[in-house]
């Protein structure tokens, strides 16, 4: 591969909290066991939304000017000092998180908890969070942030091997009962990719709660039942599929206040919550205390996707988990405005956006 690396990138940049325009920068250099990457595909999260337009500024970003986006896959076009497994061509998908590397939690492989959060002089990285994003033409990474992926997986599914980690994370927190039943709160992108996964792991039957245009999309892509809240109580929904009993693990994917207590009474005794969804921080749930130790119900908390993604993208590879068709538009990121419009306003049944900086893949 013989790619010319420009001065300076086209780039989504937060000049200040609330605002956003694509500007001209510098293209960044790999430092020591970083490589750059040509971005050829990021998806909007679900977090990115309240962190472009300020809601967390000062922690996600920690400063401005910042570029955020951290669901990306593109390819390696050239390597920093020491970088030994790999060079410019490779196909590559991203993860958000690095650790430090030596804290307890990091040694573990818990880098998702690292203790050195927010440090970056330990090493500690939090792409399109504390550090430089995705929403760009280039980028660096540290080698532990990237992984390679097969010719055949198109750079926008690369996009969501990040999203699809996140329920492999939680999949493997909760365990998944072989020939069991899952309940699934919230059917955005995690939760649809949650249903698959459970699938996968043996999962016999998926039920979706949720309403309007991602219900309808959960029903048509892999749920075979859907509950609608709106128009009935989704505890009893779950119940009376699973003859009155409740379902083996429940995942909680939308963080909506009232979820929590939802997901203790669908589960069934001696089941297993998986927590998801990132609420906002005024959600406080009072919790039935009694009744989830009478029940010995258990509840996890899930954070990001450690430890996933070389599992995602051989699922991926293989055909055994299909993410495409979760991609409901795709737009050049010059167009992030309209792509956070339509993703955001959930226009025209929006599920994931994805932009390409580098034009599309052809
Ligand atoms: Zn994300
Ligand atoms: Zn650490």
């Amino acid at each position: 591969m013989n790619h010319k690396i420009p001065e300076t990138m086209k780039a989504l940049v937060l000049p200040s909290p609330g605002e956003y325009e694509i500007q001209e920068i510098a293209v960044p250099r790999p430092q020591p066991q970083e490589v750059l990457c040509r971005i050829r595909g990021v998806a909007i999260c679900g977090s990115d939304p309240e962190l472009v337009h300020g809601g967390l500024a000062g922690y996600w970003p920690p400063s401005y000017p910042f570029v955020p986006g951290h669901e990306w896959a593109g390819e390696v076009v050239s390597i920093g000092p020491g970088v030994t497994d790999f060079q410019p061509g490779d196909r590559v998908a991203g993860e958000a998180w690095k650790g430090c590397g030596t804290c307890c939690n990091c040694v573990e492989g818990r880098y998702n908890l690292c203790r050195n959060y927010g440090k970056p002089e330990t090493g500690m990285r939090h792409y399109g969070f504390r550090n430089q994003g995705a929403y760009a033409q280039y980028n660096v990474y540290s080698v532990k942030s990237i992984h390679k992926m097969p010719e055949h997986i198109r750079f926008v599914e690369g996009a969501l091997v990040d999203t699809a980690g996140v329920a492999v994370h939680g999949a493997e927190l909760t365990g998944i009962t072989p020939g069991g039943t899952v309940a699934v709160i919230g059917p955005g992108p995690i939760g649809i990719m949650a249903m698959r996964i459970a699938k996968i792991l043996g999962a016999s039957r998926v039920i979706a709660v949720g309403r309007k245009g991602r219900l309808e999309a959960a029903g048509r892509l892999v749920a075979d039942i859907s509950v609608d809240f709106e128009k009935e109580d989704p505890v009893a929904g779950v119940k009376e599929a699973t003859d009155g009993f409740g379902a083996d693990e429940v995942f909680e994917a939308s963080g909506a206040e009232g979820t929590l207590n939802q997901a203790i009474r669908m589960v069934k005794p001696g089941g297993r919550i998986g927590l998801l969804g990132v609420p906002p921080e005024s959600v406080e749930e009072k919790v039935p205390f009694k009744y989830v130790c009478r029940n010995e119900i258990t509840i996890i908390g899930v954070k990001a996707n450690p430890n996933a993604s070389r599992k995602v993208i051989s699922l991926i590879g293989s055909g055994k988990l299909e993410v495409k068709d979760v991609i409901t538009h795709v737009f050049p990121l010059q167009e992030f405005s309209k792509a956070l419009d339509t993703f955001e306003n959930r226009r025209e049944g929006a599920v994931k956006v994805v932009l390409e900086p580098n034009g599309p893949e052809i």
